[in-house]
């Protein structure tokens, strides 16, 4: 059985959890990393289970749009963005200065990357919480319970506190940040606080003091309860009664700990269905989207098809690691080979998990089961592109291998495939598959004979601005003809000017990608 209908099965037996609303939370500090769709996904497929197990659920993503700004992404001017360090992230405006702020313009990204995965949840943000009000009962209680929250804490951490913490920051009316803020008192209605100078280290506080009501209204963000204690009034707010995290905030001692106890001790309300994952590596490094570290959700979805993309985070548990790395020597075919496996397993009645797991992995309808499989090979798409083959030869060779004449559907499969291949090739594919222009210091000159020299000489010639890779290749034929030069040495010659070796691709391909500026200053070196 796939995990994610164990999980729904599981959490339907349990005769808990009702009713069933599943959520998962997420800081847009920054454009929002891949791995990011890993709780995406794990929170999607689990609700799918659950409709597909009949009963009713819901889905929703909160953006935590009013957490503050506690890092500067590296592609922001330091100059102009690090003034906004402190403040909500929902108040600072947007880097294109378009979108509302800052916030809405890395989450309207991200929101764009998992629709097209096939993840459809109904999106809230949290400034809507607490500018309506929804907040404020909970915060008067999390204020007036702090002496219960406080032993939670100490409880957890073995630390102790200072009687004169308090669950709350404001933002500071008079600079805007809530991360410098301290509360020291409370009186039922207004906190005291302080803006502190050297609160954190990355952004100054002004020193502002004063008493102050830590209610939202309508056009007023008061500020925000700690983020472990406003995880769980959201909770509350929304009735969320299935959602899990990245497995730190749920190892024993870690924040989730800390939200349970303040479930049942302070709110009174049941901790919804745990569900611990584990992080997503690139190249085996965790990456950080408030530092602008890895790749992004978007960028990846540039690379993959969306379904691909979706089942990268089906096939694997979710209690282990993903570690993808789209630049790894063959990362990219081997996933789609991957899919190809399950693909069949659905097509052909095989395993059942992983025939499951294409399902799963589907953006959109599932596809009919077809008679007589045959899906053609990403990396040999990718191979015969390299070569220089068109889309033209390149279906001729699959008709080959498939021993019949490729239908529609198979050219659908073959035309996305080749959009995809050009993008591995252009930048991911390993040095076999590219054939980039060598420097000029790693060519050997004097390999090059008289004759061949003769015929590079003779190229510019021939080569027309807007020829194309197969007029080239007639031209470049003919050429050596023409001098009376054996065609394999003439293209020898070609493949040691450019790119270092005795054989490669097609010859026209070669060189209508380089383009003419760089082939006649290339062969002015080799033959000077
Ligand atoms: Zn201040």
């Amino acid at each position: 059985m796939h995990w994610a209908d164990r999980i729904a099965k599981e959490i339907i037996a349990s005769g808990k959890f009702k009713p069933y609303w599943v959520d998962d939370m997420k800081t847009p500090s920054g454009r929002i990393h891949v791995g990011s769709l890993r709780g995406m996904v794990i929170h999607n497929l689990i609700y799918v289970a659950l409709l597909e197990q009949g009963v009713k659920a819901k889905f929703t993503w909160v953006f935590d749009n009013h957490d503050p700004m506690d890092a500067l992404p590296v592609y922001l001017e330091k100059e102009k963005w690090s003034k906004y360090l402190g403040q909500p992230l929902f108040k600072i405006p947007s880097p294109d200065g378009k979108a509302e702020n800052y916030a809405k313009y890395f989450a309207d990204e991200f929101i764009t990357v998992f629709n097209k995965i096939g993840c459809n949840p109904e999106v809230l943000w949290a400034s809507d919480f607490y500018l309506s009000g929804k907040m404020n009962e909970d915060i008067r209680l999390c204020l007036s319970k702090a002496d219960v929250i406080r032993k939670i804490y100490e409880g957890i951490y073995h630390k102790k506190l200072p009687t004169d913490w308090y669950p709350f920051q404001v933002v500071c009316p008079n600079c805007g940040k809530e991360s410098t803020t301290k509360v020291t008192t409370w009186d039922g209605e207004k906190v005291t606080f302080e803006c502190k100078v050297d609160a954190v280290d990355w952004t100054k506080g002004c020193g502002t003091k004063g008493k102050i009501s830590p209610f939202s209204r309508k056009d007023h963000f008061a500020g925000k309860l700690p983020w472990k204690i406003d995880w769980v009034v959201k909770w509350k707010i929304i009735g969320v009664t299935v959602e899990g995290a990245g497995k730190d905030h749920m190892t024993a001692g870690g924040s989730h700990d800390i939200a349970s106890e303040v479930c049942k001790k302070v709110l009174n309300y049941p901790v919804p269905y745990p569900i611990d994952y584990e992080h997503f590596l690139i190249g085996g490094k965790k990456m950080s989207s408030s530092k602008g570290l890895g790749v992004s959700a978007k960028e990846m979805s540039e690379i993959l098809p969306p379904y691909l993309l979706r089942f990268l985070f089906v096939k694997t548990n979710y209690r282990q690691a993903i570690d993808f790395d789209p630049r790894g020597n063959l990362a990219i075919p081997d996933l789609f080979d991957e899919y190809d496996k399950a693909w069949e397993a659905y097509d052909k009645g095989g395993d059942e998990k992983l025939a499951r797991t294409h399902v799963l992995s589907q953006v959109g309808k599932i596809p009919e089961k077809e008679k007589g499989f045959f899906v053609p090979r990403f990396r040999d798409i990718a191979n015969f592109l390299s070569q220089g083959f068109s889309l033209d030869e390149i279906v001729g060779k699959l008709n080959e291998s498939k021993g019949g004449k490729i239908d529609d559907s198979e050219m659908g499969i073959i035309e996305e495939r080749v959009k995809y291949a050009k993008v591995w090739l252009e930048n991911y594919a390993p040095e076999e598959y590219r054939f980039d222009m060598k420097d000029i210091k790693s060519i050997n000159i004097k390999s090059l004979s008289e004759e061949q020299k003769k015929y590079l000489k003779a190229i510019p010639r021939i080569y027309n601005d807007g020829d194309t890779a197969e007029s080239l290749q007639i031209s470049l034929y003919e050429l050596s003809k023409q001098l009376k030069i054996p065609t394999k040495d003439a293209f020898v010659a070609i493949y040691l000017a450019f790119i270092g070796k005795t054989h490669g691709p097609r010859a026209g391909m070669l060189l209508a990608k380089f383009g003419k500026k760089k082939i006649v200053e290339r062969i002015l070196e080799v033959t000077k």
